[in-house]
């Protein structure tokens, strides 16, 4: 059976008999019932078609290409373990990520490590771990880092970020390769062609390439060319200086569906513009060949993700708006709050239901400013209905916090019609635990 928005929906979503969602073979209700509200649903299969479908769009187009999950959007220890027998890589951007990466037995050879200020104890964790990779992102942590390995007597694989100050349009807060940025070294400034030559000179780091990270969702491919283009053309006289490009990292930012008016690039699309532009620069500036790492992030785990609620209190006012709270909101998910993010939403309990009227679904935070969608067509909804809101399996979960306390969701990942807890709910001995009397 189909629906409205199935497409932002996992894959394996459906509707049963009893004209309920049904996710990975599970009806989305009965798991409300079995592990509470609000509860957040991954589906296995829809993780594991994204791992495979980047690595075979840009395989296919580029043999040499390492596929780099950016854990940041979401990591525990089962969707580690999950993405590594997929035999992606790992980024991490903070010693707690590198620490899950490394419980669960993650091959951290794989893992890079981003991020604009990692602490020295951070460095120095990722070092005695053995990590793969590091991106060096200023001129602080470059002399930091070739410390940090000179006292232990190591050389360091490095790679440095460069800002190639390209706009991907996208929201503010989430851009992050223009020249008004925190994150890398600026071409225009200097600071690239310095970095460069540094990290060439240090005695304990090996520059094995160069990163770039535009921003993220990127809707548009024109982007990645141009900034691809700028960072290689900037990069190629620096091989007359003993740069050896072994390895080139034009970042992640593939955007997924959230509104049904607001379709992505399929994958093929993004790795049919990124190799292009690799190949024809590596090839018309006698670059070689090198490794391509490509870092999803959202795109692997968004669209597995279901958020599930249930409907409490309504409150109507006539001819202004009609409020219906969920048992969730900006703890849960920040992202409306964060960043205007839309959603879209369907009724599990009754999915072939037509809309009816138009509703605001609010959060229970108390804040006026926590709503999950403003003016959402739904059918008339009641007490106890559970919505489902797609597309939440990423920088959902990640950036949740115990604001007024509530316990954060359980998550389960259902695969086959079964159903397994990967993070169980908090409960208010949690809340308190790291208290100290
Ligand atoms: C966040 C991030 C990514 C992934 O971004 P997505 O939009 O989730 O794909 C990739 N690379 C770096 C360096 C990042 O910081």
């Amino acid at each position: 059976m189909t629906f409205d928005n199935i497409d932002l929906f996992p894959v394996t979503a459906d509707i049963n008999a009893d004209d309920r969602l049904t996710l990975g073979g599970c009806d989305a209700t009965a798991l409300v019932a079995e592990f509470g509200s609000p509860l957040l649903v991954f589906d296995e299969e829809s993780i594991r078609n994204m791992c495979r479908q980047f690595a075979d769009e840009f395989s296919a187009r580029y043999s040499d290409t390492k596929v780099v999950y950016a854990s940041k959007a979401f990591i525990n220890a089962a969707i580690a373990k999950l993405v590594a027998e997929e035999d992606l890589g790992l980024d991490v951007v903070s010693g707690g990520e590198l620490a899950v990466a490394k419980a669960a037995d993650v091959p951290l050879d794989g893992v890079y490590f981003h991020g604009n200020n990692k602490t020295p104890d951070e460095l120095a964790f990722a070092v005695d771990s053995g990590i793969g990779r590091i991106v060096i992102d200023s001129f602080y942590e470059l002399q930091a880092l070739n410390d940090i390995a000179r006292d232990r007597g190591v050389t360091q694989d490095v790679m440095v970020r460069l800002s190639p100050n390209v706009d991907p349009h996208t929201h503010a807060h989430t851009t992050t390769g223009t020249l008004d940025s925190k994150f890398g070294f600026a071409i225009e400034t200097g600071d690239a062609a310095n970095a460069i030559r540094q990290t060439l000179a240090a005695s304990n780091l090996d520059l094995v390439g160069v990163h770039f990270h535009l921003g993220s969702p990127i809707f548009e491919l024109e982007p990645y060319s141009i900034a691809i283009d700028t960072v290689l053309t900037f990069i190629a006289p620096f091989k007359d200086e003993g740069l050896n490009l072994r390895e080139f990292s034009p970042g992640g930012g593939f955007a997924i569906g959230y509104v049904r008016e607001e379709p992505p690039p399929r994958i093929a699309d993004y790795a049919e513009v990124i190799v292009n532009a690799v190949k024809a620069r590596c090839s018309d500036l006698g670059l070689g060949q090198p490794r391509l790492i490509i870092e999803p992030g959202r795109s692997i785990v968004g669209r597995s993700g279901v958020a599930l609620y249930t409907v409490g209190a309504i409150k109507d006012i006539p001819s202004v708006r009609k409020y219906v709270s969920l048992d969730g909101g900006m703890g849960d998910n920040i992202r409306p709050v964060l960043y205007g993010s839309r959603y879209e939403a369907v009724v599990a309990n009754r999915m072939s239901d037509p809309p009816q009227e138009v509703v605001t679904l609010a959060g229970k935070y108390c804040e006026s400013g926590d709503v999950l969608i403003h003016d959402i067509e739904l059918p008339v909804l009641e007490t106890g209905d559970i919505i489902a809101i797609p597309a939440s399996g990423a920088y959902v979960p990640s950036m949740a916090s115990n604001y007024n306390l509530n316990p954060r969701p359980a998550i389960v990942m259902v695969s086959d019609g079964s159903a397994r807890l990967i993070r169980r709910r908090e409960s208010y001995a949690d809340l308190m635990a790291m208290d100290v009397m």
